[in-house]
């Protein structure tokens, strides 16, 4: 016990002294994400450069483009024949923007600090003899975490196969070693009324956005019987026309979050009653989708 964590200890510190070793090479990674962001899906330029950084350092096999377009995976092996279980170790590295602002949320720090874990703990095992376990190292490029889930396509393509743990680190504005899960349901609503002229026949037209309006206003007012760690939020996507025309169609896009999974049918349901209402009162007919299955996302998706 004594004897294996001295040793947990000293390969800590060489391992932390061999990622100062490549602090420039990893600033200027993260650097280059943050200077050109990339939406969802369409992070091809930090693709091109975390394949570049990887196939550069000396090791690694590159899977460009590996199962998604915008996905890579760069794996290490030890050397020799190791007898026994080889341990998987994974490391993530996302790197997506959002639209307008950029990388508000830092995935290229996820980028940086995902590839500055791997290459520390490639270099530390490659340098250590006799280890009483034998560990490969795996890096995943998850592309699309502002937008779609790109980890769950990613499992869905069994790319996590064979992996025995994974890490990943999400920059925050606090100092934690954790962040809190949030459970997550996004929503699409979209209202079909029927299109009138505004000022001659009003009286013919159903107006898709007041019931879009009174959907925001409902949800807006049921934010007083929600609990504190509940979170409604949404824009209006389509408001319309021209202001001559009745708007027809409408479309609202809402994240729905609690801290639980076991919660988040209550408010699902809650919010229903919100879209609902809005159609009844207005004569639309409203249809919804969910973008994805439910989800526990960590904490980022509180804050964008
Ligand atoms: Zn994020």
């Amino acid at each position: 016990m004594g004897e294996n964590s001295e040793l947990l200890v000293d390969l800590k510190h060489k391992l932390c002294s061999s990622i100062d070793q490549s602090a420039e090479k990893l600033r200027m990674l993260s650097r280059d994400i943050w200077s050109c962001p990339e939406l969802a899906y369409h992070e091809h330029k930090a693709h091109d450069r975390l394949v570049e950084f990887f196939t550069q350092e000396t090791g690694w096999k590159v899977d460009s483009h590996f199962k998604l377009q915008t996905a890579f995976r760069a794996t290490w092996e030890p050397s020799g024949n190791p007898q026994g279980h080889v341990i998987n170790v994974g490391f993530l590295c996302e790197y997506d923007a959002l639209p307008g602002i950029g990388h508000a949320c830092g995935h290229n720090l996820i980028a940086e600090v995902g590839a500055a874990a791997a290459v520390g703990l490639k270099d530390v095992l490659e340098k250590t003899q006799n280890l009483p376990i034998h560990v490969q190292v795996t890096v995943l490029g998850t592309p699309a975490e502002e937008d779609g889930g790109g980890k769950i396509d990613l499992i869905n393509e069994r790319a996590f196969e064979g992996m025995d743990v994974v890490f990943m680190a999400h920059p925050s504005k606090e100092d934690a070693l954790y962040l809190p899960c949030v459970a997550e349901h996004d929503v699409t609503i979209k209202y079909h009324g029927k299109a009138s002229h505004a000022s001659a026949y009003p009286w013919e037209g159903v107006n898709a956005l007041d019931a879009a309006v009174l959907c925001y206003n409902n949800l807006s007012v049921l934010r007083q019987q929600m609990k504190p760690d509940w979170r409604v939020h949404g824009i209006i996507k389509h408001g319309g026309v021209k202001p001559n025309i009745i708007p027809a169609y409408t479309e609202l896009e809402y994240y729905l979050r609690t801290p639980t999974r076991a919660e988040l049918p209550v408010l699902k349901e809650k919010a229903a009653r919100c879209f609902r209402s809005a159609a009844e009162a207005t004569g639309c007919q409203v249809k919804r989708s969910q973008h994805s299955n439910d989800s526990n996302f960590t904490g980022d998706r509180r804050g964008v």
